[in-house]
C-alpha cells in the first residue's frame, strides 16, 4: 500500500511579511469601496480594475518565469495571498482560474508564441479564463465528453456544447477539451484533445444558467463551427486524458478549498463578543481547530508541491476534508447562533450572510470532482482498489 504523507511544513518568515502587504492592501480596497467584506456575493463591478491592481502588486502568476510576466515566487507565498483574498472576500473571480490553472496548463503546453502573447496579460490581471470540461452527459465521466473538433485548413472547427461552465459570460478564453477522435477499446480515455479558445470567435453562444443564490455564475456555452486555430491546440492531439489528470493536486488543496464559507464563522465570533457562553465557546473551539488541522495539511501540500512532488492523493484528502468541512459550516454556526444575543450588533449581516451560505453549500463537494469520485481517486491511490 502506498504511504500517505503529510510533510510537517510550516509558513516560512517572508510569507508573514507578505500577509501584512496584502492584508493592508486589502484594507485600502475595503475603504475605498472596491468591495464589501461583510457581503459574499463576489461579482461586484470593480472587479475588473480590482484584478488589474492585484496584478501589479505581482500577486497573478507568483510561481511562473520571469519571462512570461510572473515572479518566481515560491507556492507557499502563493498560498498566503490566496488564503488572504479569500478570508477577505475579495472579487478574485476574474484572475483566479486563470492564475491557479489555465496559466499553468498554457506554460506547460502552449507554442512559444501563445505563452508570450497571453501569459504577460494574466499576470497584469488583464484576462479572465474558463473551464470547458463538463457537457450535459459528461461530468465526473470526462472521457464521455462529446463536443467534436474536426480538423479543417489551419485549424478545427468545434461544435457541440459545454456546461456548468464557470466565469464563460465575462470570460477572455476558455481551455476546453474536445473530441478528435472516437475512442479505442483499449483506452477509452483516448481521443481528446486540449485547446485554447477565444471567446469572441464567432460560432460561440453563451447561455446563462440561473443559481439560487442569485449568483450569476455558470453557463451552456454551445459551438456551432467555431474555428480554432492550430497553434491554440494544447499538447498531444488525443492525448488530454495524460495532461488533464497531472493538474490535480494545484487544483484541489489549495485553501479556497475549504474558506468557501468561512465568513459565517467569523461573523459568530463577532456575534458572540469576547465573553462568550460555555457552549458557544465548546462550538467554536470545536470548529477553529478542525479548520486549523485542514490548514496544516493543506499548507504541506503546498510545501510538497514547492519541493517538486506530487501529492495527488494528499491533496485529494484535503480538498475532500475541507468541502465536506465548509459544507456543514454554515449548519453547525446556524445552530450555534441560537445562543446569540438578540441585541448583538452584527445579527442581521450573520442571517444574510447564513442564508447565502446555506444556498452556496449544495455545489461545494461537486465543483472541481465530486467528493464520491475524489474518494474513489483516494483508494486508487492508496492501493485499496
Ligand atoms: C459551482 C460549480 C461550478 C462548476 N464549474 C465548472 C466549470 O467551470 N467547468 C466545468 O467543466 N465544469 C464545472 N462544473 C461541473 C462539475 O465539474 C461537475 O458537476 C462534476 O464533475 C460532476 O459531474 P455531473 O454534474 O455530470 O454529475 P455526475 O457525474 O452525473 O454525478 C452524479 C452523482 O453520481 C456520482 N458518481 C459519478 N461517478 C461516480 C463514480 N465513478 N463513483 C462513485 N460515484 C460516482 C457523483 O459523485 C454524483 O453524486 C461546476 C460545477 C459546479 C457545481
Amino acid at each position: 500500500m502506498t504511504a500517505l504523507r503529510f510533510d510537517p511544513i510550516r509558513l516560512p518568515p517572508e510569507c508573514e511579511e507578505l500577509r501584512k502587504e496584502v492584508r493592508a492592501f486589502l484594507a485600502e480596497e475595503i475603504a475605498a469601496g472596491t468591495f464589501n467584506p461583510f457581503k459574499p456575493l463576489r461579482e461586484d463591478a470593480d472587479a475588473r480594475e480590482f484584478s488589474r491592481r492585484v496584478g501589479a502588486r505581482g500577486w497573478i502568476g507568483m510561481t511562473w518565469p520571469k519571462r512570461y510576466g510572473g515572479h518566481e515566487r515560491s507556492f507557499l507565498e502563493r498560498y498566503v495571498v490566496t488564503e488572504e483574498m479569500r478570508v477577505a472576500n475579495a472579487p478574485t473571480r476574474r484572475f483566479f482560474v486563470a492564475d491557479r490553472q489555465s496559466g499553468p496548463i498554457l506554460l506547460r503546453y502552449a507554442p512559444e508564441r501563445i505563452k508570450q502573447d497571453i501569459l504577460p496579460r494574466i499576470c497584469r490581471g488583464e484576462l479572465c479564463f474558463a473551464i470547458g470540461m463538463s457537457e450535459p452527459n459528461s461530468g465526473s465521466d470526462l472521457f464521455a465528453a462529446k463536443t467534436r473538433a474536426t480538423k479543417t485548413d489551419g485549424g478545427w472547427l468545434i461544435n457541440g456544447s459545454k456546461i456548468w461552465t464557470t466565469s464563460a459570460h465575462m470570460a477572455d478564453y476558455m481551455i476546453a477539451i474536445f473530441r478528435t477522435s472516437p475512442p479505442t477499446k483499449e483506452n477509452r480515455r483516448h481521443g481528446l484533445t486540449q485547446f485554447l479558445v477565444d471567446m469572441k470567435t464567432p460560432g460561440i453562444k453563451v447561455n446563462p444558467i440561473p443559481q439560487i443564490t442569485g449568483q450569476k455564475e455558470f453557463n451552456e456555452v454551445v459551438f456551432t463551427d467555431a474555428f480554432v486555430p492550430d497553434d491554440h491546440q494544447l499538447g498531444e492531439i488525443d492525448g488530454a486524458w495524460k495532461q488533464a489528470t497531472s493538474e490535480l493536486a494545484y487544483e484541489r488543496s489549495g485553501p479556497e478549498r475549504f474558506l468557501e464559507t468561512y465568513y459565517v464563522l467569523t461573523e459568530l465570533v463577532r456575534a458572540v463578543g469576547s465573553n462568550p457562553d460555555t457552549r458557544s465557546a465548546e462550538g467554536i473551539g470545536r470548529l477553529v481547530a478542525q479548520l486549523h488541522t485542514m490548514r496544516r495539511m493543506s499548507v504541506s501540500v503546498a510545501g510538497m508541491l514547492q519541493a517538486g512532488k506530487e501529492p495527488v492523493v494528499e491533496a485529494s484528502i484535503v480538498k475532500d476534508i475541507g468541502t465536506v468541512w465548509e459544507q456543514q459550516l454554515p449548519h453547525r454556526v446556524r445552530e450555534l447562533a441560537a445562543f446569540v444575543d438578540e441585541d448583538a450588533g452584527n445579527r442581521e449581516t450573520l442571517e444574510t450572510q447564513l442564508t447565502f451560505a446555506i444556498r452556496t453549500a449544495p455545489k461545494l463537494t461537486i465543483q472541481g470532482g465530486t467528493t464520491e469520485v475524489l474518494r474513489g481517486i483516494i483508494a486508487r491511490g492508496l492501493g485499496l482498489r
